[in-house]
């Protein structure tokens, strides 16, 4: 990759806030999964979590995933995603148009936090609700009942974002660098990682330059003629 690129993956890198999620329960349209994931890499999200269930009708690995640069991790169902979330010392909270709702913008982002969002028809499921730290809402004062997810989801992050940036969240990285070395490799080098992981080898190094730094014995593991890779690169 050129030397630009990697810096730019850097620089994206370095400001990744792995304290700060958001989970999608049964949100399921393609074009709104992708654009809240859209948000999430926009504003620094490392991570999302979404739910699947199969009585929504949803297609796994829907528009998830179709974002390199924000990973996916998928629960089996809401309860599993809550605890899993409260296990890393995350606040919840489930954007849900309720009384009780708080305002969304009087919340501390700066904790630890994952945002629950709902399924485009429904809503947060009630067990989602009930597990949840607290209910937030963004004011309607119109005729219409609710936003879109997408929308809501980039109102929500946005203020996030701003509370961070106040705080200076944006200025420390906490990414590991192992973790930044993975993602350099399959961001920057994605057809070698594929081999890789198909190979079972370990990722080389890549360094300040953004070249991969290997020796000779990687290399000739890698072993890939000009076929192999023009079929990787159109698999
Ligand atoms: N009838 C559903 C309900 O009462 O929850 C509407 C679902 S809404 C179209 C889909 C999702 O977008 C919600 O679950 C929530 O995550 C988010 N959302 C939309 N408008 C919102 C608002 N004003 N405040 C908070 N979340 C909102």
């Amino acid at each position: 990759m050129t030397p630009e690129r990697y810096q730019r993956i850097r620089n994206m890198l370095a400001k990744r806030q792995t304290d700060l999620t958001v989970c999608l329960e049964n949100v399921h349209k393609p074009h709104n999964v992708s654009a809240v994931v859209r948000t999430c890499d926009a504003i620094g999200i490392h991570k999302v979590h979404a739910i699947w269930e199969s009585r929504y009708g949803i297609r796994r690995g829907t528009a998830m995933g179709s974002e390199r640069w924000v990973g996916v991790d998928t629960h089996q169902n809401v309860g599993d995603a809550i605890r899993a979330l409260k296990a890393n010392n995350m606040q919840v909270l489930v954007t849900h148009l309720s009384d009780e709702a708080v305002d969304f913008r009087a919340v501390d982002y700066t904790r630890p936090t994952a945002i629950l969002f709902g399924q485009e028809k429904y809503g947060a499921t009630d067990e989602a609700i009930a597990l949840c730290d607290k209910e937030i809402v963004i004011p309607m004062v119109g005729m219409v009942q609710s936003l879109n997810v997408s929308v809501a989801a980039a109102l929500v992050l946005y203020e996030a974002q701003r509370q961070r940036q106040n705080a200076g969240m944006y200025q420390i990285q906490q990414l590991t660098e192992a973790e930044c070395q993975r993602i350099l490799f399959e961001g920057g080098y994605p057809v070698l990682a594929k081999v890789c992981r198909s190979r079972d080898l370990p990722y080389p190094v890549i360094d300040d330059r953004g070249q991969i730094a290997a020796d000779d014995a990687w290399w000739a593991k890698m072993d890939i003629n000009t076929s192999a890779f023009k079929s990787l690169l159109n698999a």
